[in-house]
């Protein structure tokens, strides 16, 4: 397959990351089928959608009319069916092995044995993901970055069987994009989520045991250190479900005690408090 070739895609999950990645494919001219679980879900991924697609009308990136193009490159399904005229397929569905695994194993049987399989996966064995497919050499990690429309940053990781072939389409595909993809093998957290949630989880840890309040703790990693964000508001960004879930791949990955999730972050995840998206973290949202 060339790059031409790649004409209609799939994202599987439309949550944070899936609506992101469907908003960057269609804005680039590609049809793009969003699939979720209920059609609640799709339409406020398309709600969420237009709304970011309007703040870059206000900003004169887009005109009016390059939005309404955009929206119409993009449907949406509850049937994985969907996916079978796709030459790319996405997954960005929960961070969990067993959801993932089995919508790969039902990707095998819908798509064309052309089809490319993608995961956009935090943390979770590329390898492994791989081998639910009878297309390990056409399988990839695409780990896209959060806000995605504006991040510039893919992590491409390969499986131990990706093919050089993959690799080098999906590269192309990523330019193509306006990002830069950055090769990445295929260890546990690959690099940005290896060095980026342990500081996030220490963060936790620094509030836990009273060495700071949230704001203190945000506040000194901005100032003194020049981060945009505090690490506890971006965990609230990313997802407090999803950070737990990656820090729990590294440590059972890893099998080193450092990656142990601090116990306040899995309080937070059993009470729901799962940052912005359920409009309470370390910071309350629904003020
Ligand atoms: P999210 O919780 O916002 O969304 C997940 C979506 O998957 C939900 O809409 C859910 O309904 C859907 N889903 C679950 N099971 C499904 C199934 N069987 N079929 C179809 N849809 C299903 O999660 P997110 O933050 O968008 O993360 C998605 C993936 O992207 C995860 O693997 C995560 O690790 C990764 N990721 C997240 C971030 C981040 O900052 N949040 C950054 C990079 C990568």
């Amino acid at each position: 397959m060339n790059l031409q070739d790649i004409k209609n895609i799939t994202v599987v999950g439309g949550g944070t990351m899936g609506n992101g990645i469907v908003q960057v494919f269609a804005s680039y001219e590609y049809k793009v089928t969003l699939v979720d679980l209920n059609q609640e879900v799709l339409d406020k991924a398309v709600t969420g959608i237009s709304k970011s697609l309007d703040r870059f009308v206000k900003k004169e990136k887009i005109t009016a009319e390059q939005k309404n193009t955009i929206l119409a490159n993009i449907s949406t399904s509850t049937d994985l069916h969907v996916a079978k005229d796709s030459q790319l397929v996405i997954e960005a569905v929960s961070e969990t092995l067993a959801i993932k695994l089995k919508i790969f194993e039902q990707l095998e049987s819908i798509c064309s044995s052309e089809t490319i399989f993608a995961s956009n996966t935090s943390s979770l064995p590329i390898t492994q993901l791989a081998s639910a497919t009878k297309r390990p050499g056409q399988f990839i990690g695409m780990h896209f970055m959060n806000p995605v429309p504006m991040m510039k940053l893919i992590e491409l990781i390969r499986g131990m069987a990706t093919s050089e072939e993959t690799f080098k389409l999906i590269t192309e595909l990523s330019e193509k994009l306006g990002k830069t993809p950055i090769e990445v093998n295929d260890f546990p957290g690959f690099i940005a989520n290896r060095i980026l949630l342990p500081m996030i989880n220490e963060a936790v840890f620094a509030h836990f045991e009273g060495v700071g309040t949230v704001e203190a703790i945000d506040s000194v990693m901005k100032l003194g250190m020049g981060h945009p964000m505090g690490p506890l508001q971006l965990a609230d960004f990313i997802g407090l479900d999803v950070c737990l879930a990656i820090l729990e791949v590294m440590h059972e990955g890893l099998g080193d005690p450092k990656y142990r999730p601090c116990p306040l972050l899995k309080k937070m995840v059993q009470a729901g408090y799962l940052g912005r998206k359920s409009g309470k973290g370390f910071y309350d949202y629904n003020a």
